[in-house]
């Protein structure tokens, strides 16, 4: 895969070629054909640095990088340095000192990793930034909708939630009209923005005429911690099932019982309701069994990107 880059922050950040590469990549990772080891020479290091709550990413993380064969460091941010006062920069540059080659980092802070694109302290995976982006979570999404043989060109998916305050749908909203799918993104007005943002990207606030028109869905959580006291956003907690949480009588009266993603964490009766995560129809298990594969695809492609300029302080490269 030509020109990977070293700092994987955002969808943008890859050319429609990267990303066929990856899906191609990680059906095989999928499909057992690279069990060999893909690094035979010199065994990376991989960092995960979670500065802010996960459960599936950083395990997925964890376990892709184990399935590579690398060498895994859990970098615990808690009892690092980091609450002593260093810098984001200087805490990379000192584990890239170490012999870490690659970092996924999830920062509670948007942008927080554009700063290390021109000046790459060690290669970084944005494993989520703040309302930002969650690039791979996006790329998983795609896989899984192909693994389960969603054709996208000429499809309508709708996202459902609280879209402002989500990473994971700024980057589906990047990725999935690149592959021709049409978005609605649908929530009360203060979860969708007042103009559409992203080409082929709509925005409603009605949603049984969202779930009429969509071939799928894909359902967000209330990012209730982005929320910062809103009033305008905590009115709607109280109301949110009714209005827009998706259920089985909801899709059954509508005659569209159609998939249904979640990248999770779910809140059920909230968003989502138990009977859904029950049923055939959830796809939110499909998501994390994919998530290996293409976060295994995503590690190799930057681990073999043979990028020199990293760590690199006044001319000089702090190691070999
Ligand atoms: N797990 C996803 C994220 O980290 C979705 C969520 O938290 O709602 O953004």
């Amino acid at each position: 895969m030509n020109n990977f880059p070293s700092v994987f922050e955002a969808i943008n950040d890859l050319s429609k070629d990267q990303i066929e590469g990856l899906l191609i990549l990680a059906r095989k990772f999928k499909e057992r054909d690279h069990d060999k080891p893909q690094f035979p020479n010199k065994l990376p290091i991989v960092a995960n640095s979670f500065l802010e709550n996960s459960t599936r990413t950083k395990n997925s993380f964890a376990i892709a990088i184990k399935r590579l064969g690398c060498h895994y460091l859990d970098f615990n941010t808690e009892t690092s340095s980091l609450n002593k006062g260093e810098s984001l920069e200087e805490t990379l540059l000192t584990l890239y000192a170490q012999g870490v080659d690659l970092c996924i980092i999830r920062t509670s802070v948007s942008n927080q990793l554009s700063e290390f694109k021109n000046n790459t302290p060690v290669k970084i995976i944005n494993g989520g930034d703040g309302t930002n982006q969650h690039p791979t979570q996006a790329l998983l999404d795609l896989f899984t909708m192909q693994e389960i043989g969603i054709e996208l060109e000429g499809k309508t998916m709708a996202i459902i939630g609280d879209c402002i305050h989500s990473r994971v749908g700024h980057s589906l909203c990047e990725l999935l009209p690149q592959f021709g799918c049409n978005i609605i993104l649908c929530g009360p007005s203060d979860y969708v923005p007042k103009t559409p943002e992203y080409e082929g990207v709509e925005i409603s606030n009605d949603l049984e005429s969202t779930v009429k028109r969509s071939d799928f869905l894909y359902t967000l959580r209330i990012q209730k911690e982005r929320h910062a006291g809103s009033t305008e956003a905590a009115k709607h907690y109280d109301t949110y099932h009714d209005k827009y949480g998706i259920s089985r009588d909801k899709l059954k009266a509508w005659n569209k019982e159609v998939p249904v993603f979640h990248p999770g964490p779910a809140n059920i009766g909230v968003e989502i309701s138990s009977d859904i995560i029950k049923s055939s129809l959830y796809k939110g298990y499909d998501q994390v069994v994919n998530s290996i594969y293409m976060r295994m695809a995503i590690i190799t492609a930057i681990l073999s990107n043979n990028d020199k300029n990293i760590g690199i302080i006044d001319g000089t490269r702090i190691r070999d």
